[in-house]
């Protein structure tokens, strides 16, 4: 076993924490910086994939985050015209596979009490500014505060897609923001939708809206809505009423649940980033989650990807010496990595652009995909999260705490 380190991470998302407990329970010191004050409950709803839900069972988790997940049994997409383009149960890959839908809060909850457990030292209200070197050339961090901290054997940068940390760990990234984000909103699930359903309608590449079951012991469900970023002015000072038909066009169903929105303000915005890096890590500092490779969420990989580089970065310093250790990390996640950026960014323009022509493209193709049982279950292993290209998947090794009579 390599000695103990002396680690600081940046940000408290899902990928700080899911490191900080793996490696403060391997005997290294772990200190988790997170420039908000204190927890906030704030958050979308996601899809925990079955590659998520193994790491979680990894780190001793899953029985304190199921009682809060909705089990989800299929991804179902179909067009305004009612063309079903994508019907994906997850039992195609075996009959233990299901996504579980979640709040970022609540996963969070779970993740922040086991690190206090592990005894990781928190500090909120933290934001780190500046990495500087001491005359060992080690890493030492700069806050808001111009307070120092450190030198660290190691850090590691988590602080998501819009991280200010990536530039300063000196390893090269190109950073671009898509043209299309999404409004959102949790409310409590109403009884037209099945709470083992992830449900989106589109109508040519315009127009997507999502619906979500969410979990959490209030019943929840998310609802999406794709916009164009540089039309959500207009919808904030447009009429709430008009969005809500726009949505009743798509998913008749809601008409119940959009009740729940009576203001703007209880409707959220997401804006999705694309960060293309050759590698993961630099001189004793490591990226991971979205700051090392955020993606659009197209296909609810990216809170999947960020627990398992916690794992696959505690699996690495486990085996070897820090700089060995780091340099395994990229490689490991290399080809995991590349199809899910690759997949994304190919996929999103079909269902959130302006080229038209695109979708008539998707409403041909993609329902005959899905009647062909080989490309069907392809497309699933695909959402499930465990796939490297499109014919292969990571090695039952690779998918930490998944029970081996499973396969992805
Ligand atoms: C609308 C929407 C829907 C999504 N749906 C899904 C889905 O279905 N499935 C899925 O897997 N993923 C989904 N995602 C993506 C998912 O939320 C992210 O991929 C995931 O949260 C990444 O985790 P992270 O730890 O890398 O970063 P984050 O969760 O973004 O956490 C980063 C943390 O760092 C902190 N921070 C930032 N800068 C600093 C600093 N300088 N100093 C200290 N702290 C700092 C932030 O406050 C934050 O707490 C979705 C995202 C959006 C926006």
């Amino acid at each position: 076993m390599p000695d103990s380190l002396r680690i600081a991470i940046i940000g408290s998302g899902t990928a700080g924490p899911a490191a900080a407990i793996f490696l403060a329970r391997a005997g290294h010191e772990v200190s988790l910086f997170e420039r908000a004050e204190k927890k906030l409950s704030v958050g979308a709803g996601f899809l925990l994939q079955p590659t998520g839900l193994a790491v979680m069972h990894r780190l001793g988790l899953s029985e304190a985050l199921l009682p809060h997940i909705a089990p989800i049994n299929k991804l179902y997409c179909r067009t305004r015209s009612g063309r079903v383009l994508l019907d994906l149960p997850y039992s195609e890959l075996g009959h233990d596979f299901y996504g579980a839908g979640t709040h970022r809060a609540t996963l969070l909850d779970v993740l922040l009490a086991a690190a206090e457990s592990a005894g990781v030292m928190m500090h909120w209200g933290t934001e780190m500014q500046r990495l500087s070197r001491d005359s060992t050339d080690r890493p030492l961090l700069h806050d808001q505060s111009i307070q120092r901290h450190g030198p660290y054997d190691l850090i590691l940068i988590c602080d998501g897609a819009h991280s200010a940390m990536r530039e300063q760990s000196g390893v090269p990234a190109r950073v671009s923001r898509y043209p299309w984000g999404a409004l959102w909103f949790i409310g409590e699930r109403t009884p037209e939708f099945d709470p083992s359903v992830l449900w989106q309608c589109v109508d040519s590449t315009r127009e997507l809206n999502g619906f979500l079951p969410t979990g959490t012991r209030d019943d929840l469900l998310s609802l999406f809505w794709s916009i164009r970023l540089d039309h959500i002015p207009a919808w904030r000072q447009g009429s709430l009423e008009s969005w809500k038909q726009q949505i009743l066009r798509l998913s008749p169903q809601a008409e119940s649940f959009l009740t729940q929105i009576e203001s703007h303000h209880q409707v959220a915005t997401a804006v999705y980033h694309d960060v293309r890096m050759k590698q993961w890590h630099g001189n004793r500092v490591v990226l991971l989650g979205d700051a090392a490779h955020a993606l659009s969420p197209q296909l609810g990989q990216g809170v999947n990807l960020a627990l398992m580089d916690a794992a696959a970065l505690a699996e690495s310093l486990e085996l070897l010496p820090l700089d060995e250790a780091l340099a395994r990390y990229s490689k490991v996640r290399r080809r995991h990595l590349r199809f899910y950026q690759f997949a994304t960014r190919w996929t999103t323009p079909f269902f959130q652009s302006d080229w038209l022509p695109l979708g008539w493209l998707r409403d041909a193709a993609f329902p005959l995909i899905n009647t062909l049982p080989m490309l069907r279950r392809q497309m699933t292993a695909t959402m499930a999260g465990g796939k490297t290209g499109p014919f292969s998947s990571l090695p039952q090794a690779q998918i930490p705490g998944r029970p081996p009579a499973s396969r992805l």
